[in-house]
């Protein structure tokens, strides 16, 4: 009885000591200034569509530019131009088909696996599908097929901070894209020299064409790799996108991604293929709108600045073929 009320004792003083202690060291806690938590940085993104839609206006300026023409080569030496002021090291990839000279341009920044963000410049030859006829034989404007890709490339190289590029980009400007299906041509001519000659492939590819239309609706390509494809789209979704770039199946096409998909390089395909305006003489600048094109410049942005694609390069190794 008496050693247990010594025991009493001795367990009720340990019991007050411990709650005096865990009560002072709950007040210092809150006295002691904690370290913040860390934020998320969120991206800042400076891409102006405002900015994008005056290059593509230049380049509507220039008049129907398919390769060979005199108002092509000039929008060639003008897109050289705005990539070396902004601080970009410029190459061009030339030869000749079917009597005309065709170059591709390439701008190069940052250090690393090399990422490849392509567009067409050149418009083609003739309006085909014009609803009128005696237009068919015209060649188009190319505000949105044509203008608004290259004009996304010229503003992205305008805005990448070079010196912070976790990868090495490559802005790509393609010729002879767009004049498939007819006589002496193909299409895709510009990127399948391109690819076919590239000592040291891309480790992966994203083009983007007809991007601007004001009705913009981006549904998945279906020749694109579908993770990469899938990365780009949730990115998308996370800036607030995800009701213009529509995770769902969309058409299959052949564009300039399919040379560099066939020499094993994961390659997407950004398009917006529901353009009522599609090789028609009506393909002009007043169709783009700059908030389309904003969307657009700034989900690449996002994915270049923050090396999206270090996070999925071990997956695309694994399912990267060399023909
Ligand atoms: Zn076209």
């Amino acid at each position: 009885m008496k050693r247990q009320s010594i025991n009493f004792v001795q367990i009720s003083t340990l019991l007050v000591l411990v709650l005096a202690l865990g009560y002072l060291a709950w007040v210092g806690y809150g006295a002691i200034p904690q370290p913040e938590p860390t934020p998320t940085p969120e991206p800042v993104l400076v891409f102006e569509g405002e900015s994008a839609l005056a290059l593509a206006e230049k380049q509507c300026d220039f008049g129907p530019r398919p390769t060979g023409s005199a108002a092509g080569w000039s929008t060639g030496d003008w897109i050289i131009e705005q990539l070396e002021t902004a601080g970009w090291s410029v190459e061009t990839d030339e030869f000749e088909w079917n009597g005309a000279p065709v170059r591709n341009i390439i701008a190069r920044a940052g250090e690393g696996v090399p990422i490849l963000v392509g567009a067409h410049y050149d418009t083609r030859l003739v309006a085909d599908q014009d609803p009128d006829p005696t237009l068919r034989n015209v060649p188009i404007l190319g505000g949105n097929d044509g203008a608004s890709g290259a004009a996304v490339l010229l503003e992205l190289a305008r805005v990448l901070d070079v010196e912070a590029l976790p990868n090495q980009v490559w802005l790509v400007f393609f010729d002879a894209e767009d004049n498939g299906r007819i006589e002496g041509w193909d299409w895709a001519l510009g990127s399948t020299h391109l690819a076919e000659n590239l000592e040291t492939p891309p480790a992966a590819m994203i083009l983007v064409d007809m991007v601007g239309d004001a009705n913009q609706s981006l549904p998945y390509e279906m020749n694109s790799h579908p993770l990469l494809r899938e990365q780009i789209w949730s990115l998308a979704a996370d800036l607030g996108y995800g009701d213009v770039f529509i995770p769902e199946p969309g058409p299959a096409l052949t564009d300039d991604h399919l040379p560099f998909a066939q020499r094993g390089v994961p390659a997407v395909d950004i398009i917006d293929f529901d353009y009522p305006f599609w090789h028609t003489t009506s393909d002009t600048c007043d169709k783009l709108s700059a908030d389309s094109l904003a969307r657009v410049g700034r989900v690449l942005e996002a994915y270049l600045e923050q090396g999206k694609l270090q996070e999925i390069l071990p997956q695309l190794d694994e399912t990267r073929h060399v023909e």
